[in-house]
Formats: structure tokens, sequence, C-alpha cells
């Protein structure tokens, strides 16, 4: 049983009942290699973060790239990852893809997006009681000198508008609101493959709270009944490609 309802957890619920069951209940499969990559990035640019609240500069190129690619490999060949079988023969590939993205999006980050950084607080841990039997928490990336959540994102290029719509910062501005009583700035950095990095800024009011506390409501009247609906069949998540689960899921066959 899970303790706190985590963004993550409740993202995972809303995509697939029986996905999140598994990740968050029981059985956890390694995931993808999007996640190793994304992960490696995030670790990076914490250390550079963590010692930038004292040292008021960033860390050099060489240094981030090269920790960054150290993250990538270990945490790959220790925990090992989820291919789905029609990418069996190109595993090298989509590695070296992976690590490059990664490695490349600290260049872009490095040289766009760092030199504007103050960073006050990185990976603030959060928790909040918000009357429903189980707390919220979250870990933010980071806090800067104006009190804006920053976050890190390596990936696609996000869809206009995507930011104001998007449940992560409605989820991280509440566990703000709830400690300093005002309503933070939010800012998406987001660094697709290209380089083109995408400054993202927007701001929730007290209606998105309301909204996403009703969801809260749900997943935790679910969970706690033991309820995990499974994704929507044919839904883009329900196929072998972006399911760990696929393979073993009776919603699907097996
Ligand atoms: S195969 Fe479909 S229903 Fe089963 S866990 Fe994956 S997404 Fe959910």
């Amino acid at each position: 049983m899970l303790s706190n309802v985590s963004f993550s957890a409740l993202n995972s619920w809303f995509l697939c009942g029986e996905s999140c069951k598994r990740t968050y209940f029981g059985e956890r499969f390694p995931p993808g290699i999007s996640a190793y990559r994304g992960r490696s990035f995030h670790d990076t640019v914490e250390v550079n973060h963590s010692q930038k609240i004292d040292s008021n500069l960033d860390l050099k190129l060489d240094y981030m790239q090269d920790y960054c690619r150290d993250q990538y490999v270990n945490s790959i060949k220790n925990n090992g990852y989820f291919l789905p079988k029609e990418d069996y023969p190109y595993k090298s590939k989509l590695l070296n893809q992976g690590l490059n993205h990664a490695v490349g999006a600290i260049k872009a980050y490095k040289e766009k997006i760092a030199p504007m950084l103050h960073p006050i607080k990185v990976e603030l841990y959060m928790k909040s009681d918000i009357g429903l039997g189980m707390p919220i928490s979250g870990r933010l990336d980071l806090i800067d000198s104006n009190g804006k959540i920053r976050d890190f994102k390596i990936g696609k290029k996000k869809q206009k508008n995507w930011e104001h719509k998007d449940l992560q910062p409605t989820f991280y501005s509440l566990l703000m609101y709830l400690k300093e009583k005002k309503i933070p700035d939010f800012e998406y950095n987001v660094i697709p493959p290209s380089g083109d990095v995408q400054v993202l800024p927007t701001a929730r009011t007290f209606e998105d709270f309301k909204i996403l506390i009703q969801h809260i409501k749900l997943f935790i009247k679910d969970i706690s009944a033991g309820v995990f609906r499974p994704a929507q069949p044919g839904s883009w998540i329900c196929t072998e490609k972006y399911c760990q689960y696929f393979s073993t899921c009776k919603y699907v066959g097996n």
C-alpha cells in the first residue's frame, strides 16, 4: 500500500490502473531506455544545481557529460531495461541514441539554461496532508531565487500549450502553496533531441487545485478498494512497445 500520493503514481494510474498496480504495488519491471536517458540527465543537473547554491558557478561541460554518461551506463548495467521484441534488432542503436540524447542535452542545458539559474533549493521533498487520509508528496527539481519551481525534461518537443494543461505543475504548485500560502510560478525547460530548448512558463489557479483534488480523491478511493482498471484497449500505452507488462498482462490475452 502506498503511504503517499506521488505525482508519478497518480500519472501512472491515469494511463493504466493495472500498470500502476504492478509498478507501485508489486513486481516492478525495469523501465525502458527513455527512462534511463531522463534519469541520467536529471542526476547530472541535480549535481550541478546542488553545488551552485554555494558556488554560484556551473560545473564544466566535460565533467557533466562524463557524469551523465556514467550514470546512464551504470544504471542500465545494474538494473536492466525493458525493450519491446520488435526493437531487439536495434538494441545497440537505441541504447546509443539514448546516451547521445542525454549527453547532448547536457550541452544544451549548460549553454542555454544553466547560466540563467540561481537555485535556492534542489530536489526539495515536500509532503502535505490534504485531508483525504493519505498525504500528497513530491520532489521538486529546483526552486530558484524568485521562488519559481523549475522542472527539467528531455524528450520529444512539446506541443503548443502543453505546459498549461499538464498535471505536474498543478501537483507541485499545490504542494508549494500548502507550505508557503502563495501559488508559485512554474517553468518547464524541455530539451528535445535537436537541442532547441523550449522554455515553457505556466501558472495554476485555485480552480486547478480543486480539479486535481477530485482526481486524487478517486485515486485514493480506487487503490484503497483494490480497484485497478486496465488501459483502454488499443490506446497507445497498451501496446508491446510502450508497456513493459504487455507480455504478462491478462487484459491483452495472456
Ligand atoms: S498491457 Fe495494457 S492493460 Fe495491461 S498493464 Fe499494460 S497498458 Fe495496462
